[in-house]
């Protein structure tokens, strides 16, 4: 039949009109804020800073080494580093920033920062909803408000997060062997005494002293040469 193809098709495009009014799967609005999306895994937003244990100052695990700040595109990180040192999640003494600065009003989420940290330190948060009415002080987060413990961290990513403890295990029980082997190789030697120490080498005799030339060297010109000359 002559157009029987056009009544098909605009017979579908109606049963799908109707149907994502009242078919719940294909409800893609919701009534945001009262409803709200499930915020997916991967999702990011801006950066924040990783604790471990239950004091944010103490378990920072960000050693001040700015590497992240150095790498920031539009360069909205600054960091002070501390002039003493605390240990850090593998017990090493290591410095501490006194000041970590993002101004996440100028931040493109680019997650350069958390690819580029060494330590595990700094993740992408899911957070969003960070509207102010400040437009400078209410963005500049420092480092109180960017602190956020690990259970924070395993709550929003948690494979991810699973992962990086694994890691961090794994290097913790590395660093303990190698402390370890460390101290035993030093009590061993103290052990073995002084009689266990290499001989010093007998010093070498003096130069031979070469005799001082009789008159002058043949380079040089006499004063009677020189009035001469
Ligand atoms: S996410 Fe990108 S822009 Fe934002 S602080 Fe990290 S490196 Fe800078
Ligand atoms: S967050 Fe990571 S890369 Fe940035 S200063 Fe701290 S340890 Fe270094």
């Amino acid at each position: 039949m002559l157009g029987e193809g056009i009544l098909r098709g605009l017979g579908e495009t109606a049963r799908n009109f109707a149907g994502s009014f009242v078919s719940a799967e294909r409800l893609t609005t919701i009534q945001y804020p009262e409803e709200r999306a499930p915020v997916i895994e991967a999702t990011r937003d801006f950066p924040f800073l990783v604790y471990d244990g239950g004091d944010w100052e103490a378990g920072l695990r960000c050693v001040a080494c700015q590497i992240c700040e150095k790498e920031c595109p539009p360069k909205c990180i600054y960091i002070v580093k501390s002039t003493d040192k605390k240990p850090d999640a593998l017990g090493k003494p290591q410095i501490y920033p006194t000041r970590f600065d993002i101004d996440i009003s100028v931040c493109m989420s680019c997650q350069i920062c958390v690819e580029v940290c060494p330590f595990e330190a700094i993740k992408m948060d899911t957070e969003f909803e960070l509207s102010t009415t400040d437009r400078f002080g209410g963005l500049l987060y420092d480092r109180k408000e960017l602190a956020k413990s690990n259970e924070y961290y395993h709550k929003i990513h948690p494979t991810e997060a699973a992962e990086v403890d694994a890691r961090l295990a794994e290097e913790k029980v590395k660093a303990e062997a190698k402390a370890k082997a460390a101290a035993a190789a030093a009590a061993a030697k103290a052990a073995a005494g002084p009689a266990a120490a290499p001989i010093a080498a007998k010093p070498a005799p003096p130069a031979a002293v070469t005799a001082p030339a009789t008159g002058p060297a043949s380079s040089e010109k006499s004063p009677q040469q020189e009035t001469k000359g």
